[in-house]
């Protein structure tokens, strides 16, 4: 989920290596190291905190050699520590690797691999790597890393040297970005742009599936089963800037179109045999789950709206009561929580300070606390008794998205899990629903294309200053998100409303030409929905009314619809919230607003 950077040429390394490091740390890690090639030895350097820890470390013994990788990390398995920053190594010290991503079969390979007598040091999934490197070794260094990736499943960006055959770097992508860049009598490899844009513009941007061979004189590009792949390198225009926000304009955009990727990642590994199984993460037994008479999530801002989904999605899936409560009202209003309250706290740094002191009260009270988080190691994650990480990598934006999104994907899969458990739902029936939860990456590139329209339309609301989200069940907390969003970025004053409420007061409020943004795509209330949405039309709203694909109803009620692909109406927020994401954009960038730092907001939120 972090950084990348390799060299080999004729210079030293170490410090082309720390230098590409330092033009990633914007993306936010937790470790850093490299591993260089001596002439004789892979020596390696690395340690928990930021870059200039390892530069310390450096100073005091640095790492000779033209020949290295370095990385810096953003813990997914295992807490930020020296023994969990990568490179990691066999036993031997003969191969050192570099990982981005998640494996997700690293248990298995694991346990097969410590019945072959390798010791592991750390807690990661990337040092299966280096010891399968090992195990595997046939004395080419391009066919055994062939034989290597034909063992992982999962993601993965990797950078690997050997001690064995110095004259080379091999370079690995699935589904983890990786770019190669080419120089003169010198090659790189990097996980993003900016960390060798420095040295050259010349880069092959690698795609799924395909792997480098990198000498000092040349570069070779093939699949990793061996077919050959040529291609010419694409010249980047880009400054440092647009390259850090992967040549879009603002890192929200970027992370918008993450969102594929974040849900794909945080749902890796935790569907077996089409059922959700989330034992490695929920310590709690099959009769703790049976026991469990109510829930709490708890959250604040983004993360409450993800917990209001919540509530639909458990008590739906796995009858379990539920409320959902902001943090910062929680912690002071004495809940009722005893040793049968399950209390979940949703927060993306793990830091919100009014979530961590919920958690605590909440165990104070005697409640197991399950967190869900964007950060490992993180003081949420670290005080929670269950964790489950999202894996949607560093979130820079101000306003969150692609943690929102995977913050959904943990609790859809938190909801099936304990159905499985509780016996709520049958199992052919939660099959059916993970089978579509394992779609929502595909749909989501697909809603992303809904970008014109929208765009379009926040053109037509830049000049307002009130507006209006409406929506009922799951559409309603996706509105109060779509309402947030476009309030913390473009300003705009906007209230969201569950559509049934209206006539209850608001309905005065609705005059000519209002803008309202009604979302219609849960089919249980569909034709309620549409009343509601009649009655501000009749008042002369502007209606965007938000449909699933195949709807040819609604636009009969409304301005202009936007279509979103069809899922089941549990999991439709995922991706019913992406064309929000983009209305709150284009409204911030009609107006002339930094997107990415909203006036006074915080990213993390660590004060009361
Ligand atoms: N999964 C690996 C780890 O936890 C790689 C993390 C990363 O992408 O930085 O160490």
């Amino acid at each position: 989920m972090c950084g990348i950077v390799g060299y080999i040429g004729p210079k030293q390394a170490q410090n082309i290596l720390l230098e590409g490091l330092s033009k990633l740390e914007y993306r936010g890690y937790d470790s850093a190291g490299l591993a260089v090639y001596n002439g004789e030895t892979i020596g390696v350097s690395k340690s928990k905190g930021r870059l200039s820890v390892l530069e310390d470390k450096l100073k005091v013994q640095g790492l000779p050699g033209s020949l290295g990788i370095g990385h810096t990390r953003w813990a997914t398995h295992g807490k930020p520590s020296d023994a969990n920053s990568h490179p990691h190594v066999d036993g031997a010290g003969r191969f050192a690797v570099v990982h981005n991503g998640i494996i997700e079969n690293y248990i298995e390979l694991k346990e097969e691999l410590i019945a072959k007598g390798h010791v592991f040091t750390s807690e990661t999934d990337t040092e299966v790597i280096a010891k399968l490197l090992a195990e595997l070794w046939d004395g080419d260094l391009v066919s055994t890393v062939k034989k290597v990736v034909s063992r992982l499943e999962g993601a993965y960006a990797l950078g690997i040297i050997s001690e064995y055959e110095p004259d080379k770097m091999v370079a690995v992508r699935q589904a983890s970005p990786l770019v190669v860049g080419l120089g003169k009598e010198e090659n790189f490899i990097a996980s993003d742009i900016p960390a060798i844009l420095k040295h050259t513009r010349d880069v092959h941007i690698l795609e799924d599936g395909e792997m480098a061979v990198l000498t000092a004189e040349g570069v070779t590009l093939m699949k990793t089963d061996g077919t050959p792949v040529s291609r010419e390198p694409m010249h980047v225009q880009w400054d440092v800037e647009t390259a850090e926000k992967g040549g879009y304009d603002h890192f929200m955009m970027k992370e918008i179109h993450e969102q594929p990727k974040a849900i794909r990642d945080t749902l890796s590994g935790r569907v077996k045999e089409g059922l959700v199984d989330l034992t490695r993460e929920v310590g709690l037994s099959e009769e703790e789950i049976r026991g469990i008479e109510k829930i709490h999530f708890v959250a604040c801002g983004t993360a409450y709206h993800a917990g209001l989904v919540g509530k639909y999605v458990m008590e739906d899936l796995a009858r379990i009561p539920v409320e959902t409560d902001i943090a910062s009202e929680y912690r002071y209003r004495n809940p009722i929580i005893t040793d049968k309250t399950l209390v979940v706290v949703i927060s993306q740094s793990g830091e919100t300070a009014d979530t961590l002191a919920a958690l605590r009260e909440a165990k104070k009270h005697g409640a197991r606390v399950v967190a869900i988080t964007n950060v490992v190691g993180s003081s949420v994650a670290r005080e929670a008794d269950d964790v489950i990480i999202t894996w949607a990598g560093p979130e820079i934006a101000v306003a969150s998205t692609k943690a929102y999104t995977s913050q959904l994907i943990a609790i859809y899969l938190l909801g099936l899990y304990f159905a499985k458990i509780r016996g709520t739902r049958p199992v052919e029936e939660l099959k059916e629903i993970v089978k579509h939860l394992t779609e929502l990456p595909g749909k989501a590139e697909e809603v992303l294309q809904t970008e014109q329209i929208v765009a379009e339309f926040a053109r037509s609301i830049a000049n307002h200053e009130h507006l209006f989200f409406l929506g009922r069940g799951l559409d309603y907390a996706v509105a109060l998100e779509g309402s947030l969003k476009l309030k913390e970025i473009s300003y705009i004053h906007s209230e969201a409303y569950a559509a049934g409420e209206l006539k209850h007061g608001t309905l005065a409020l609705i005059e000519e030409n209002i803008p309202v943004i009604a979302l219609a795509t849960q089919q249980y209330i569909y034709d309620k929905m549409v009343s509601n949405i009649q009655e501000v039309k009749a008042r002369g709203a502007n209606v965007l009314g938000l449909a699933a694909e195949g709807d040819t109803e609604l636009i009969k009620s409304v301005d202009r619809v936007i279509h979103i692909p069809k899922t089941i109406d549990l999991l439709m927020p995922v991706l019913t919230v992406i064309p929000l994401q983009l209305l709150a954009y284009y409204a911030c960038t009609e107006r002339g607003y930094d997107v990415d730092k909203p006036r006074n907001l915080a990213k993390s939120v660590t004060v009361e």
